[in-house]
């Protein structure tokens, strides 16, 4: 037999690499600004149109670039900010990877205006799907300029599942937002379809804060202030009196680029205890200065996750500062400030030199997933209808499933509009049934929509456990008599390393003795008498995902979790089941892929019919 296996050409490479870049608009927006931002610019100009579906542009007055670099820049793995491995430990800049402008330029037409200040002229480049169509010399402003018109002209799919332009605005305001914020010192303006959004001037992070949020924010922030070996905090809570129903606004910048890190967001929460009105969010916005060698940015594509060396001590400092800043701002009842002044870690520690992190490849990186960023935008409801809560393990299944970020999509002529969350009272007038005790079927408006129902229950418990370990923990079903289970060692500490997401999602156990633990409660549909199986699984799959998308611990945990809880083929449904079902999956952020990245659910249109009976 022939040799079969060829290097994929550039071109796809790109594509696929874009992929994982850029799922939508903003992520294009998110790049480009921080490209701004390194170039050293003090103003960034944003000019969308139609929500970024016809233009993204970005204007700065930064370092510009000469010819060369302006084409070599569209290669990938192209970068002036890193050379050798080592420069991975020590990066302060917001890009690296060398990859975003190649991802960008292989699925859009791209124009590029961009002059050094020592050059007369400036060049002017012109990319459409990777293809360079011209490069000429042209008259501009030292600095930056780059367009992005037709986002994904030649990947329907994803051009297809983008959301209404509501939507995707929120998400493109969201990457501004955040970029700003941790920039001060730079002034941003933003415009879409020609009116301004936002013009931000300079000013110190307080300033910024009130620019972005509002004036009103002024009253209601608590700075925080804490400088240890470790880390360096400065920043702001909101004051537990304004905290918001709806989740306020939560931000963390390592080194000034934003992050997301559930573990770090319960040192927060934790450190407001009982200051918080029942269910209510409190906000924050804190910059974390770390050195580059203690963390690890390298774990994801996007870079909204990193790993700390020190995660342990990261949240104990942090968890106190908060505290002692709210302490300090007497909100805060009493406080035992003896324990938590000291947090300078022990002599012996400081002198040891620092490991660099380990670089993370994603050995089961899926090119063909749809989605790779989890985001938990405001807004978090009961979602079940409590008219469908009959069935009776059913509406266990359900039972405080709150859905993070529902968007308010509106009508959209491009491409498959997916059905509307706020508005899903279609489903209940719908006639629906189940085929061969695995497929859902039933019609929206004209079209057949077919769900694979165990894809669909997965992704709708994924999401609620997502939200449950990063937010609302899901609380335990008791057992009337605790068990102790004992695993092999190996398997006990896989475990133990989950232990902490576990017991968010409903687990509630602890540790009895050598490989052993002791199990209080469990989470709904989670049998009994299968607990150890369920954990030997667990750890298992913890271990080896096989083909399964790895992103972050916690997505991993949510999803194992979810794929063993979710109901198989051959379980039969009654009609009210199936409703919640397709309710829930409807309501959910990303509704069209599972977490493994199968497509849960394909719409026949009435064409594709006619076109059979033609
Ligand atoms: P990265 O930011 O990871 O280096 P990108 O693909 O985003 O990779 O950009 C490639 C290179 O192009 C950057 O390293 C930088 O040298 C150059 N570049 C991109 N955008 C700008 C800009 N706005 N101003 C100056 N140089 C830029
Ligand atoms: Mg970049």
């Amino acid at each position: 037999m022939p040799d079969i296996i060829q290097l994929l050409p550039d071109v796809v490479a790109n594509q696929i690499a874009a992929g994982e870049v850029i799922q939508r608009p903003a992520s294009a927006l998110k790049e480009l600004m921080e490209n701004a931002i390194d170039a050293g610019s003090t103003q960034v100009k944003v000019i969308i149109r139609e929500a970024g579906r016809s233009l993204i542009q970005v204007i700065d007055n930064g370092c510009g670039m000469s010819e060369t670099d302006a084409r070599m820049s569209f290669e990938r793995y192209a970068t002036s900010k890193i050379r050798k491995a080592d420069d991975l430990y020590a990066i302060r800049t917001m890009g690296f990877r060398g990859e975003a402008l190649a991802s960008i330029a292989a699925i859009a037409h791209v124009e590029l205006k961009t002059k050094r200040i020592e050059d007369e002229t400036g060049v002017q480049l012109v990319i459409e799907g990777a293809e360079l169509i011209s490069c000429l010399p042209v008259a501009c402003n030292t600095g930056t300029s780059i367009a992005i018109k037709n986002l994904f002209f030649n990947v329907p799919a994803r051009r297809n599942f983008l959301k209404s332009n509501a939507a995707e605005m929120r998400y493109i305001m969201e990457e501004f937002q955040r970029v700003a914020l941790s920039h001060p010192e730079t002034e941003f303006s933003m415009f879409h379809n020609d009116t301004e959004v936002f013009n931000l001037r300079t000013g110190n992070f307080r300033q910024r804060i009130a620019g972005v949020f509002g004036s009103s924010y002024n009253e209601k922030l608590v700075p925080v202030e804490e400088d240890t070996s470790l880390i360096n905090i400065r920043g702001y809570v909101g004051k537990p009196a304004f905290a918001k129903k709806s989740r306020g606004e939560q931000y963390f910048f390592v080194n000034r680029r934003f992050i997301k890190d559930p573990y770090l967001h319960h040192a927060v929460v934790n450190a407001f205890e009982d200051l918080l009105p029942p269910s209510t969010y409190p906000s924050y916005f804190l910059l974390l200065e770390i050195e580059p060698a203690k963390i690890d940015i390298n774990i994801h594509p996007t870079k909204t996750e990193i790993k700390f060396e020190d995660d342990k001590s990261a949240y104990a400092i942090l968890r106190a500062s908060v505290k002692r800043a709210l302490g300090r701002f007497s909100v805060s009842p009493t406080l035992d400030f003896e324990q938590e002044t000291s947090f300078n870690l022990p002599l012996s520690q400081l002198s040891q030199f620092p490991v660099p992190p380990r670089i993370q490849v994603n050995p089961s990186f899926n090119p063909f997933k749809t989605e790779t960023e989890i985001r938990f935008p405001a807004g978090s409801r009961q979602i079940i209808p409590s008219s469908l809560n009959k069935g009776q393990d059913w509406s266990e299944i359900y039972k405080g499933l709150d859905q993070a970020g529902l968007e308010a999509t509106s009508k959209d002529q491009s491409g498959l509009q997916l059905p509307e969350p706020d508005d899903l009272d279609w489903i209940q007038s719908a006639s629906c049934f189940q085929l061969a005790l695995k497929y859902i079927v039933l019609p929206y408006r004209d079209k057949l929509l077919v769900i694979n129902q165990q894809s669909a229950h997965e992704k709708v418990l994924y999401e609620k456990n997502l939200e449950a370990i990063s937010r609302q923990p899901i609380s335990a079903q008791k057992l009337v008599f605790p068990k102790t289970i004992e695993l092999g060692p190996h398997e006990f500490n896989l475990v133990m390393e989950m232990k902490n997401e576990l017991n968010s999602l409903g687990f509630d156990m602890g540790e009895f003795g050598k490989n052993t633990f002791v199990i209080h409660g469990i989470p709904p549909q989670v049998k009994e008498e299968e607990i150890k199986q369920t954990l030997e699984m667990l750890a298992e799959q913890y271990e080896y995902p096989g083909q399964q998308i790895t992103v972050g611990k916690s997505e991993k945990i949510a999803r194992l979790l979810a794929s063993r809880q979710s109901l198989k083929p051959g379980k039969i449904m009654q009609v009210p089941e199936i409703k919640s079902l397709v309710t829930a999956l409807f309501k959910c952020r990303i509704p069209e892929s599972s977490p493994t990245g199968k497509q849960v659910f394909w719409f026949f249109t009435l064409d594709e019919l006619d076109q059979k009976f033609s």
